[in-house]
């Protein structure tokens, strides 16, 4: 069976190592992205010129219709989903709750959480009636440490994937559908500078137990084993990869 994946914030990230991985190990991917069409490209780009298949999808994955189109346009095109990755997350400055705006609020839990949820939404309707599928959240070590004086807003977002992963792998199980989450802890990727810490790596490292942070890569080994078929007994998981912390 063709393997067809759905990765959400595919285009940069920890969504983009697991594109590249996903496509060295025979799946045909979907490489979603919201702005950064360059970046979205250059992953496809070189999927392609490794001999895979791969195309890039514009939508904002809070976005309930361009979530819809997103969908049907994966599999007018690549074929029927067989797994779906949601990365696409967003975090914001560093500050107490007492100076959130609701503007701030709102945006981390319409991407992060809703977002996940409409994309996970839209691929259980499709995998639902082949009984067949697998789908990995991407949530956060900030589910557990709540992230103070930094964003809780967005700690709590993942305490909603963590609690989201595990109804909806319950609800989805006769269904023949997996549904588990990675916990990342300090990743070096770029969203860190989006949330206006670009030093925030250099800064963290010394409260990592192995005494480094992590790769997106690291991060997209733990992905793909989730979504293959070794893992057939795995769901309802709520996996760290963050160098024991
Ligand atoms: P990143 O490097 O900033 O990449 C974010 C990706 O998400 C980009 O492809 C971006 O696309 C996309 N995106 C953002 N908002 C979107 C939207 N509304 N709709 C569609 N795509 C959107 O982030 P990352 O570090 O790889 O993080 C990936 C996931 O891991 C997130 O859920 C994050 O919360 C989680 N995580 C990260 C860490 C870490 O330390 N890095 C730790 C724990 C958990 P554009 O470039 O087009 O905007």
């Amino acid at each position: 069976m063709k393997k067809i994946i759905l990765i959400t914030g595919g285009s940069r990230g920890i969504g983009a190592a697991t594109a590249l991985l996903a496509a060295a190990e025979g799946y045909a991917v979907g490489v979603n992205y919201r702005n950064n069409r360059a970046a979205a490209d250059t992953i496809v780009a070189t999927i392609r010129q490794n001999g895979g298949e791969a195309i890039a999808l514009k939508a904002d994955v809070s976005n309930e219709q361009e979530v819809v189109d997103m969908f049907e346009q994966v599999e007018q095109i690549l074929g029927p989903l067989t797994a779906l990755v949601n990365s696409a997350g967003v975090v914001d400055r560093h500050m107490p709750l007492t100076e959130m705006t609701a503007g701030r609020i709102r945006r981390i839990l319409d991407v992060n959480v809703l977002g996940t949820m409409l994309c996970s939404r839209e691929a259980v309707k499709r995998m639902a009636p082949r009984r067949s599928g697998s789908i990995v959240h991407i949530s956060s070590g900030a589910s557990k440490s709540g992230s103070p004086f930094e964003y809780i807003d967005y700690a709590a977002s993942k305490g909603a994937i963590d609690t989201f992963t595990i109804g909806l792998a319950k609800e989805v199980a006769k269904d023949g559908i997996r549904v588990n989450a990675v916990r990342p802890g300090f990743i070096d990727t770029e969203i860190h500078a989006s949330g206006g810490a670009p030093d925030r790596m250099e800064k963290v490292v010394g409260m990592v137990p192995m005494g480094r942070v992590g790769q997106a890569g690291e991060i997209a080994e733990a992905i793909l084993w989730l979504l293959s078929e070794k893992a057939s007994y795995t769901s309802g998981a709520l996996v760290d990869v963050a160098g024991g912390r």
